[in-house]
C-alpha cells in the first residue's frame, strides 16, 4: 500500500464528481442518470466514486466485468450494478449471489442466460446500432422480437444501445444510431432505454430516452470535440520533486541525450514517470500540450509558476526545466503539479497522442490517493 512518503499523489475531488452527476442528469427531462465505473471508476477508485454517487441519489452503476461487480456490491449493498460484458458462464452463480444484471450482448448469450436464471433475476441488453463492437444485431433483433422459440420468454428490464461518434457532434451517424435504436427498442416496451454515453447526452433530448449513462464526463473529462468542456475538474496529481540539481549549456538530460540545454540550467528530478501512467510520449510524441502550454510535451506547475517536462519520460522520473522559477518558490516546493485545474487531463492526453480516457485508466498503484469531501 502507498503510504505518505509514495512519490505521487492523487487528490480526487468526490464533490466535484457528485457536481458534475447532478449535472449530466438535469439535462434530461426524466433527470435519470446512472454511472459507468467501470476499470476501477476510470482509474478514480469505484468504490469511493460510487459510494458519493450512491448518497447523492444515483441508484444504477455499470462496470465492465463480474470481478468488478463483485468489488462494488462488497461495497454498496443497495445499488443496481449492471455488467457491461454481459453474462459469463463460468461465474454463473455469481450473478444471483451478488445481484449483478448482465448486459447481454448476443443471441447465444441470451441462450446462456435463459438455461439459467430463474423469474425473478433481471438482465438488460445491448443491441448494436452502427458501432459493430458488443450488441444484438438488427437481425438478430427480429428473431426475438418475433418471439421465436428458444427466445420467447426473453424479457429485459433495460435495452442499451453505444454511440460510437457522438464525441463528434455534427456526424450523421449519431442521428441514424438514434433512429436504429429507437426502432429496435420498441420492441421491448416493458424495458426501459439508454443510449447516451456522456458525449450523447450533449445531443440533447433526442438522445436522452429513460436512462443516461456517463463515464468520463463524471471525471471531469472531455466528452466532446471542439467545444469547451463545461465538467468540473476533479483530479490533482503531483509528483514529488526528489533532487533540484544544476546543468551547464550544452549538456543534455535523461535517455538519449534528448534534453539538450541551450542555457546553465536548474533541472528538478521528479519522482513519478511511465509507471505512474505518465505515458513515455508525454515528452512531446503526441501535439503539444493545449490549453495552458505551447510546447510540445506535458508540463507541471509549482505554485504558479510553469515548468517545461525537458528530456524523456522514464519509468519512475521525470525531469523538468525550473530555471525561470524563482529560487525562493523552487525551494518552498516540495511537489510539482502535472494535473490540476489548469492542466487538465484532456492537455495531457493530447502531448502523449492519446484521450482522457486513457490516462485517467493508466494512474498506476503507486499513488497516494486522496479523497477530498469523502
Ligand atoms: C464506457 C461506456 C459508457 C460510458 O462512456 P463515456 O464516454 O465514458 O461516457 C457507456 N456505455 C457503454 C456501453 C460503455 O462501454
Amino acid at each position: 500500500m502507498p503510504t505518505h512518503s509514495a512519490n505521487g499523489r492523487l487528490t480526487i475531488d468526490l464533490e466535484a464528481i457528485v457536481a458534475n452527476w447532478k449535472k449530466l442528469a438535469n439535462k434530461a427531462s426524466h433527470k435519470n442518470c446512472a454511472a459507468v465505473v467501470k476499470a476501477n471508476g476510470y482509474g478514480l477508485g469505484a468504490v469511493e466514486v460510487s459510494h458519493a454517487l450512491f448518497n447523492a441519489g444515483c441508484r444504477e452503476f455499470f462496470v465492465a466485468t463480474v470481478e468488478e461487480g463483485v468489488e462494488l456490491r462488497k461495497a454498496i449493498k443497495e445499488a443496481t450494478i449492471y455488467i457491461f460484458s454481459g453474462f459469463n458462464r463460468k461465474a454463473a452463480k455469481t450473478y444471483k449471489s451478488k445481484q449483478l444484471i448482465p448486459v447481454i450482448n448476443s443471441l447465444s448469450g441470451i441462450a446462456d442466460w435463459q438455461s439459467y436464471a430463474t423469474a425473478s433475476m433481471k438482465c438488460a441488453l445491448h443491441v448494436d446500432t452502427g458501432m459493430n463492437r458488443l450488441g444484438l444485431s438488427e437481425s438478430d433483433v427480429s428473431l426475438l422480437a418475433d418471439d421465436q422459440e428458444p427466445y420467447g420468454k426473453f424479457n429485459p428490464s433495460l435495452i442499451i444501445s453505444h454511440f460510437a461518434c457522438a464525441d463528434d457532434p455534427g456526424n450523421p451517424l449519431n442521428n441514424q444510431q438514434i433512429e436504429a435504436f429507437s426502432h429496435a427498442a420498441s420492441l421491448f416496451p416493458n424495458a426501459r432505454k439508454s443510449l447516451a454515453n456522456s458525449a450523447g447526452i450533449f445531443i440533447g433530448k433526442s438522445a436522452h430516452f429513460d436512462m443516461l449513462r456517463p463515464g468520463i464526463a463524471l471525471y471531469g473529462g472531455e466528452a466532446v470535440n471542439t467545444v469547451n468542456n463545461p465538467m468540473k475538474p476533479v483530479l490533482k496529481l503531483e509528483g514529488r520533486i526528489i533532487q533540484i540539481r544544476q546543468a551547464k549549456k550544452g549538456e543534455s538530460v535523461g535517455y538519449g541525450a534528448c534534453g539538450k540545454l541551450e542555457r546553465d540550467s536548474v533541472i528538478a528530478v521528479v519522482g513519478i514517470g511511465y509507471a505512474d501512467g505518465l505515458h513515455r510520449s508525454t515528452s512531446g510524441a503526441g501535439t503539444p500540450s493545449r490549453t495552458y502550454f505551447s510546447q510540445p510535451g506535458i508540463a507541471g506547475m509549482i505554485g504558479k509558476h510553469k515548468a517545461p517536462l525537458i528530456g524523456r519520460v522514464s519509468m519512475d522520473l521525470t525531469t523538468y526545466d525550473v530555471t525561470d522559477i524563482p529560487s525562493k518558490a523552487l525551494a518552498d516546493a516540495d511537489w510539482i503539479e502535472l494535473i490540476n485545474n489548469h492542466i487538465t487531463v484532456d492537455d495531457v492526453a493530447a502531448s502523449a497522442g492519446t484521450i482522457g480516457y486513457e490516462i485517467l485508466t493508466s494512474l498506476g498503484k503507486r499513488y497516494e490517493r486522496i479523497y477530498k469531501n469523502r
